[in-house]
């Protein structure tokens, strides 16, 4: 099956809003093994819609159009369909209930317009908007299927992941299924290097990688048969990049994100944690305090910018501070000594480095950042050298410092193991 995106909307063409839906279809589709080979932005212009839809109805099984399903004059997505494949448009009394009921709730007066979002192309399927009031249309004609989604990407994400996706996949006389592999701190042309070989060998399944901040995530995805053949086909891929991968891959489970794999092992075992952050400036608290459930284990944040704070809050000495320099490895160790001390807290981390783009110097460049982590008095001072403007910088040593607290805590467990075996 073949998709092809469009996206519609003037905004879009003039650079005010970023196309986050394209690449998010984009993503859906190569997540479940639909091959789509173009991708289309264009203006609230209907004599240029037209051209896209019919260029798009000779190259795709299905066109994927997402914005101009609004009230207002310039939404033209919806005519422009109807008008292209000589159809016309006619009330969906259930869309309209429900349009009158998302007024009604929110206690808005609903205008004469609104009633338009309720008109769908004659043979369409309404989907049903739970997030807004333009609901989605689905339309399978002989040409191609098309589907039309609302602008507004807290309205579109839900109906694709509930709606769209399942009835394009039920189209489809095959399963697909796919395993996402997450890997931190090896970069992605080094974790492409390791896999080449399976990489170029790929058939069924597909081997795709995509870099993340910080990050590399290696989607497996098969087609077969059912479900079951398709898993089966997934396994042997998913053990062999587990073999070289190794403690590098923190999960293979695509709703687990870094944060939460680091969270997970501190709850699981009963441990606290608490940062003190330079040039991450809270970012790393904040991932970790967007993990639900992470109060058990969460104590305290520090933002320690100055060296004032570095020495009032952590303790470190003027001296250290003075003789190797607020970015250096020794300030790190000492933060997260200090830290413990002060917070009484089982894990403690620390970052301090030069995010730019001023303040480096040929012994310290723009991008050098020092992560410690402290596990129960085990210190761990890793040396970073990060590329990009200044906010890449800082989140890139975010996910590094959850990375080191990651591996120090395997470790740490690994020990605690080794030692009760031992007893
Ligand atoms: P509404 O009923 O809200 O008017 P709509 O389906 O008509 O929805 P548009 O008017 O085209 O959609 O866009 C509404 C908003 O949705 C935009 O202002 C923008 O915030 C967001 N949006 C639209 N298209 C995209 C896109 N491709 N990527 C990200 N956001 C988008």
């Amino acid at each position: 099956m073949t998709a092809e995106i469009i996206c519609v909307g003037t905004e879009l063409l003039l650079g005010n809003i970023i196309n986050t839906n394209g690449a998010y279809l984009a993503n859906q589709c190569a997540k479940y093994g639909i091959a789509c080979y173009y991708q289309d932005v264009v203006g609230d212009n209907e004599e240029r819609l037209l051209g896209l839809l019919k260029t798009a109805t000779q190259r795709a099984d299905v066109i994927l159009l997402s914005g101009g399903l609004g009230p207002t004059e310039d939404d033209m997505t919806k005519e422009s369909v109807a008008k292209f494949l000589g159809k016309e448009l006619v009330l969906d009394q259930e869309s309209l209930e429900r349009i009158e009921e998302y007024f009604k709730t929110r206690k808005l007066v609903m205008t004469e317009n609104n009633k338009k979002q309720a008109l769908i192309p004659e043979g369409a399927v309404a989907l049903p908007n739970d997030n807004g009031t333009a609901p989605g249309i689905y339309l399978e004609t002989e040409g191609a299927t098309y589907v039309l989604l609302p602008g507004p990407p807290q309205e579109l994400i839900p109906m694709v992941e509930s709606q769209v996706m399942p009835r394009l996949l039920a189209k489809s006389d095959q399963a697909i299924c796919s395993q996402t592999v997450k890997i931190c701190g090896i970069g992605e042309s080094k974790a492409e290097t390791m896999i080449k070989d399976l990489i170029d060998a790929q058939t069924n399944p597909t081997i795709a990688t995509y870099a993340k901040v910080g990050e590399v995530h290696i989607r497996v995805t098969a087609k077969a048969e059912d479900e079951k053949e398709a898993l089966k086909l997934i396994k042997p891929v998913i053990k062999e990049l587990k073999n070289r991968f190794g403690n590098a891959i923190y999960t293979t489970d695509e709703s687990i994100t870094l944060e939460k794999a680091v969270a997970d092992l501190l709850l699981a075992n009963h441990l606290t944690i608490s940062c003190a952050e330079s040039c991450t400036g809270g970012k790393l608290s904040a991932r970790l305090i967007g993990v639900p459930g992470i109060s058990e284990a969460y104590k305290v944040g520090y933002v320690t910018y100055s060296n004032k704070s570095k020495r009032k809050l952590l303790d470190v000495k003027k001296s250290i501070l003075q003789k190797y320099g607020a970015v250096s490895e020794n300030v790190a160790k000492e933060m997260v000594k200090g830290l413990m001390r002060e917070t009484e807290t089982d894990v403690t981390l620390a970052t301090t480095g030069i995010a730019g783009p001023d303040g480096g110097t040929p012994e310290k460049p723009v991008g050098l950042v020092y992560i410690a982590c402290n596990v129960k008095g085990k210190i761990v001072v890793k040396e970073c050298h990060f590329k990009g403007d200044r906010e890449k910088i800082r989140d890139n040593a975010v996910a590094a410092a959850l990375e080191l607290a990651r591996l120090c805590l395997l470790e740490y467990f690994s020990e605690v193991t080794f030692g009760k075996e031992k007893k």
